[in-house]
């Protein structure tokens, strides 16, 4: 892949803002179990990591062969935020990072505008990005689907070739890759096992890192051409 200029860096909030994955997926567990569907932390980590809850509905309702209950993806977020105000933290070094990239920046999330908003609040993140926050909420289809990516472009009067996006799940990289747009993959939050970085790598990702330390060099090195900075290899 050759190198091309950024003028545009979305962040996924879940996972790569926030290290909210644990949280939430200790919440889908208990309410999907609770309701029929019998799933553990672990399996939802591997199963709906990145996916929006209207897209992990319709899968698990296919799967049983019936419908859940309407107001399931509000239990959902019930459970999730009820523990986001004492257990919620910033990815490390994120706020930093961010601060560090002068280029404009915005945010394009599965989540929901509330729990976005709560979570970004909740780490000190929310006046970094707002207004230019993005939810699945906006588009018609979310992840893997390429949607919410080009809308978030739009909005931020980005051409998507000129936009990298910092993602930590398969479904934002396969979105993200669908819209023409660069990723790194990040695999830094407490979610992340051995096995993460091969599988941000499988999805689609450029480089993958697990310090946000490193992302303001990375977006740099990006716009500038091959060779010009060493030893950071060809993508
Ligand atoms: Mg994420």
């Amino acid at each position: 892949m050759r190198r091309v200029p950024i003028d545009l860096v979305i962040f996924d909030c879940d996972g790569v803002l926030v290290d909210s994955e644990v949280i939430s997926c200790r919440a889908h567990a208990k309410v999907l179990t609770r309701h029929g569907y019998p799933i553990t932390e672990a399996q939802v980590l591997k199963r709906f990591l990145g996916v929006s809850d209207r897209e992990a509905r319709q899968i698990v309702e296919t799967e049983i062969g019936r419908e859940l209950p309407e107001d399931i993806e509000a239990q959902i977020k019930q459970e999730t935020l009820r523990s986001y105000d004492g257990d919620l933290k910033a990815i490390a070094h994120v706020g930093d990072a961010i601060a560090a990239i002068s280029l404009p920046k915005c945010v394009a999330s599965s989540g929901t505008p509330e729990k976005i908003r709560r979570g970004l609040c909740c780490a000190g993140l929310y006046e970094q990005f707002a207004p230019h926050i993005f939810s699945a909420a906006d588009v018609k289809r979310g992840k893997p689907a390429p949607d919410l990516f080009l809308f978030a472009a739009e909005q931020m009067k980005a051409v998507p070739e000129r936009c990298l996006v910092i993602e930590d799940s398969a479904p934002g990289i396969t979105g993200a890759r669908a819209a023409g747009m660069t990723v790194l993959g990040f695999f830094g939050g407490s979610h992340c096992s051995g096995e993460h970085e091969a599988m941000l790598r499988a999805a689609g990702a450029s480089w993958t890192f697990a310090d946000m330390r490193q992302l303001p060099a990375l977006v740099e090195q990006l716009g500038q051409k091959p060779g010009s900075v060493a030893g950071f290899p060809a993508l």
